[in-house]
């Protein structure tokens, strides 16, 4: 792992003591922090503005209550939040997370990482998170609409077209938007489209914004292999989580010819030799709602399932290692058994779902290693497509967005490679995703005044 800068160990440790308890917080600082000492050598005037001091701090923070009443007429408190990190650049952008896990630590990091992915894909959109400990598994439709209607009675007065637009993230698809945006709707009593991204094609989304964070990973990847002169052809490749990120990224993958043979959700883990039926995956978790221990029960020969905790979907040997499911859920003990078994590119479709020990094995073993603020950009970027879309009163065909989101992806990649290149790292992806987005957002900031 490389160290931070002495200069900015003073901003770290303020940062620790007033975010005390956030863990997850501070990794994802720490992460940036420890590209940035090569910045501020060469521009002290970041250090002397506190500008790094006010990038790690959020503009603004909302913690609310979020009451609901279940099928058996049972009276539920969840908790809500929305972090605006920064909004130099645009309004604040970034995903709602249902789950459990979810508090004002894992928003923040989560808010932090946004700020600097949205600089990345130079659209203009600042950085922001939100969501709730809300569970929506084994919730009723009813329930779901219920819970997303409460949410959204105290959102709606933070969010809007120029101020803050939310989208999905883990729980948060295509129905929770929808009922989201149907309650906004109500209570503002405006059909503002652009204050939502990942709607539905029928009230204003955009083609390919399901595909987009899937795809876009894969586009980054495709420019990893070009970059050393491979293809995809005939290389196996392994996809943690079965949701969104995860099924679009199978697709690709399996489009430009790899063999993927694993993928999971938090019950574990199925194996198919023969490589995955994604359909099969998409029934039973999109449709059925179910668990992706069915597979095995389902298709039989050929296919294993290890439950969680008893295995690791990092066991299976593959060249190219995409998780695509959560936090810290590759560490690194688990990078070196992928190492051990021949990984060639591992690239990030969650948020910061490598722990510092795995990505410093992979960099230190030469695997081509994607940080999530560039991997994974592809989704918000097409959420700045579907706000144009939105803002011109235009839908573009499927191809045309396709296309825009694979010139973003290669852009992003292209852009993070010079930048390690000019800051003497080359091939050092995270070094080059965090100085090329904090040098965007930081300009910006400078160019505002101290507010
Ligand atoms: P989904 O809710 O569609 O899918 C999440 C998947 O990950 C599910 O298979 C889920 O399993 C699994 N999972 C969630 N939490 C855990 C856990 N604690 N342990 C093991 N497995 C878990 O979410 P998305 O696909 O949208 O998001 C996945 C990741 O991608 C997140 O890190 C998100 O922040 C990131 N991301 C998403 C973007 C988007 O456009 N949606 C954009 C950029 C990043 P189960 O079904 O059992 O819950």
């Amino acid at each position: 792992m490389a160290r931070i800068d002495e200069k900015l160990e003073p901003i770290l440790e303020t940062v620790k003591q007033r975010n005390a308890g956030e863990p997850e917080f501070h990794q994802a600082v720490i992460e940036v922090m420890e590209s940035l000492g090569r910045v501020v050598a060469k521009h002290p005037q970041f250090l002397d503005e506190g500008l790094i001091e006010r990038i790690c701090e959020p503009e603004r923070q909302i913690i609310f209550r979020v009451p609901w009443v279940d099928d058996q007429n049972r009276v539920r408190i969840n908790r809500g939040f929305r972090v605006q990190f920064n909004s130099a650049l645009g309004p604040y952008k970034g995903g709602i997370r249902f789950h459990p896990s979810v508090n004002v630590g894992i928003i923040k990091f989560l808010g932090f990482e946004q700020t600097f992915k949205n600089a990345l894909t130079t659209m203009p959109i600042g950085g922001g998170k939100g969501g709730s400990d809300f569970d929506p598994k084994g919730r009723s439709d009813g329930e779901v609409m219920r819970f997303c209607q409460s949410f959204m009675t105290e959102l709606y007065r933070h969010i809007g077209e120029y101020t803050d637009v939310p989208a999905g993230d883990i729980g948060v698809g295509g129905r929770e938007i929808g009922y989201m945006f149907g309650q906004y709707k109500r209570l503002t009593n405006r059909y503002e489209a652009g204050v939502l991204t990942g709607k539905g094609l029928s009230y204003g989304g955009s083609r390919a914004r399901p595909e987009a964070t899937g795809y876009g990973t894969v586009f980054f990847v495709r420019s990893m292999l070009d970059a050393c002169g491979e293809g995809f052809e005939g290389k196996t490749a392994v996809v943690s989580g079965s949701g969104n990120v995860a099924t679009f990224a199978i697709q690709k993958l399996q489009h430009y010819g790899a063999k993927v043979v694993a993928c999971s959700d938090s019950g574990g883990y199925v194996v198919d030799e023969n490589g995955l039926d994604l359909d099969l995956v998409r029934e039973i978790k999109e449709n059925r709602r179910g668990r992706i221990s069915e597979y095995h029960r389902i298709k039989g020969t050929g296919t294993y399932f290890i439950e969680a905790g008893k295995g690791s979907i990092w066991d299976v040997p593959c060249e190219i290692a995409l998780p695509c499911a959560t936090q810290n859920e590759l560490n690194g003990k688990q990078a070196a058994t992928l190492i051990r078994n021949g990984v060639r590119v591992v690239a990030e479709g969650a948020n910061m779902p490598c722990t510092p020990e795995a990505i410093a094995a992979f960099q230190r073993a030469d695997v081509l290693y994607a940080p999530g603020k560039a991997a994974n950009a592809g989704g918000v970027a097409t959420s700045a497509l579907e706000m144009q879309q939105n803002a011109s009163r235009d839908s573009w065909t499927f191809e045309q967005t396709v296309d825009r989101l694979d010139d973003i992806m290669t852009n992003i990649h292209d852009v993070c490679a010079r930048t390690a290149e000019e800051y003497g790292a080359p091939g050092d992806y995270v070094l080059g995703a965090n100085i090329a987005g904090f040098v965007r957002v930081a300009e910006a900031m400078r160019a505002l005044g101290v507010i």
